[in-house]
């Protein structure tokens, strides 16, 4: 199967997951990740019906985005300061975020832009030390941060699950799920209505995300690689 083939086949399976956990389908995107292909591969799920797509390098988030402009480009990777003003150009939601400094470059870039910067916390909830974000104790701290930036937004949470474990992976994700309640609740009601967004679930583990209430669903080789196989 090609990229268009399997773009349409996890989308169904994407519909059915959401079915069966008692969720609208409607409420779960779907994020291509092309970080390991190139603009054809795109165009071809691009022609299968997907819009929203994820880079984890800057370069590679301003090649395809120069290419393919009418896209949804999502940044997912580590950030590093002085790409700060690149990715704002560019991105339509940073999912990476997790360090005070950056959400003040962010700030400084999008004011500069005349652009309002959407994105996401990153947390770190297994602790993993090989993982970026932050801890769940500092994320609340960090949103608190974005709402003083007038040009940043945060609109949730992300993480990423350990990996070669389902139910390890979705105690993961109820983890994330249950740190975003939290932090939500004690938000004035303008920055609640903005703050909707659960970016959780790979290409092995995104059931479980969905399952746990991700609004949005990061995969990579299951769409892109012709090896992957559940
Ligand atoms: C690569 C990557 C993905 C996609 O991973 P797959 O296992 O290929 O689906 C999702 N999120 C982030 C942050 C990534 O770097």
């Amino acid at each position: 199967m090609s990229a268009n083939d399997q773009y349409i086949a996890v989308r169904q399976k994407v519909d059915q997951v959401c079915i069966q956990a008692g969720r609208d389908p409607k409420e779960v995107l779907l994020i291509g990740v092309s970080k390991t292909v190139g603009v054809p591969e795109v165009e071809l799920a691009i022609s299968a019906g997907a819009h929203d797509f994820g880079e984890n390098r800057p370069e590679l988030l301003e090649e395809k985005a120069l290419a393919l402009p009418h896209e949804n480009w999502h940044m997912i990777g580590n950030i590093q300061s002085r790409a700060i003003p690149r990715i704002v150009e560019h991105a339509c939601l940073i999912h990476s975020v997790y360090q005070e400094r950056h959400i003040l470059a962010i700030e400084k870039a999008a004011a500069a832009r005349d652009k309002i910067q959407d994105i996401l916390i990153e947390v770190n909830v297994s602790g993993e030390q090989s993982k970026g974000g932050c801890t769940s104790q500092e994320a609340a701290h960090l949103v608190a941060v974005a709402l003083e930036c007038p040009h940043v937004r945060p609109r949730g949470l992300m993480t990423m699950a350990p990996q070669g474990d389902s139910q390890v992976a979705y105690e993961t994700f109820k983890g994330l799920s249950n740190l975003f309640r939290q932090i939500k609740a004690e938000m004035g009601e303008n920055d609640k209505n903005a703050f909707n967004e659960l970016s959780m679930g790979m290409s092995e583990d995104w059931p479980q995300a969905i399952a746990a209430g991700a609004t949005m669903v990061r995969v990579g080789r299951a769409i892109f690689s012709d090896s992957f196989a559940e």
